[in-house]
């Protein structure tokens, strides 16, 4: 008897979060059962009001829940196949899953430069290695060449984001995870950082996990959304089926976007 063709694999997900519940000090349960499945070289875009629960997810994939007397309860994230639960946050961003915090943390009294080299420690590189890093960086934002002598905590909000990712991607991720990278930055910074990290993701096929209230810029950008709403993933599609809804959009962010 002839063999029987096997059907095509589907392809193994970068990162995988199944049926996640996460509670806070053994009593504040901040996620239901949230699943989210993101497949190398997309952006994912996480949707969802204050307190919906962004930041708990984002805390959750990089197994910094426990810093904040949190912990999953329930279900299981796996990055490339590695239980995240179980793997320290440190050799997470050794397996190429970085994470930039909310709020664009900078070691405010080093320079914009000293930043991002603090980005490549954790990495045996050589300097050429570090100093083409660093070049790649400022082509990306040429602003941080500028004001690369600069201490950052004196250079503007837009500038500490940018230096928040660039030290990130000093660390060469396959994943970068990023929680409301606009947060407090004018409309036309935001364009810049999303379009940057658009090309990342095409001339490089970086992975982005991104946490946004700005549904807006979010549903520009992605290719797939999830938008959560108090600790639940209510919607999850292509960023092209949501552009389209005008109704979804409307219910989901109170406004709509340009299909
Ligand atoms: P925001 O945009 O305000 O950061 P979010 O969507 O990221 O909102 P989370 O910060 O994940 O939401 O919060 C989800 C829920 O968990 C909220 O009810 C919040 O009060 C609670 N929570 C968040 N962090 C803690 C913590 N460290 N201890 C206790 N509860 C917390």
């Amino acid at each position: 008897m002839p063999a029987m063709p096997t059907p095509p694999l589907a392809p193994q997900p970068l990162l995988l979060i199944e049926a996640v519940e996460a509670v806070y000090q053994h009593a504040i349960i901040a996620l239901h059962g949230v699943s989210l499945s993101l497949q190398a070289g997309e952006i994912h875009a996480l949707l969802g009001a204050n307190g919906a629960g962004k930041s708990t997810t984002l805390k959750a994939v990089s197994n910094l829940l426990p810093v904040q007397r949190g912990q999953i309860t329930a279900g299981r994230i796996l990055y490339q196949g590695v239980d995240v639960a179980r793997t320290s946050p440190a050799a997470l961003v050794r397996l190429g899953l970085v994470q930039v915090l909310e709020g664009r943390h900078c070691f405010r009294n080093l320079t914009v430069e000293e930043n991002l080299l603090t980005g490549g420690l954790g990495r045996s590189s050589s300097r050429t290695e570090l100093t083409h890093d660093l070049e790649r960086i400022y082509s990306l934002f040429p602003r941080l060449k500028e004001r690369r002598r600069i201490h950052a905590g004196l250079t503007s909000g837009g500038e500490q984001q940018m230096t928040a990712i660039g030290r990130a991607l000093m660390s060469r991720p396959k994943l970068l995870v990023l929680d409301e990278p606009s947060m407090g930055l004018a409309p036309l910074i935001v364009q810049d950082i999303f379009g940057q990290l658009k090309r990342l993701n095409q001339e490089e096929g970086l992975s982005i996990l991104v946490a946004e209230q700005n549904s807006a810029v979010a549903l520009q950008y992605a290719d797939r959304v999830t938008v959560l709403d108090t600790g639940i993933a209510v919607l999850s599609g292509t960023a092209q089926e949501i552009r389209q809804r005008a109704d979804i959009q409307s219910f989901y962010f109170g406004q709509t976007v340009a299909a």
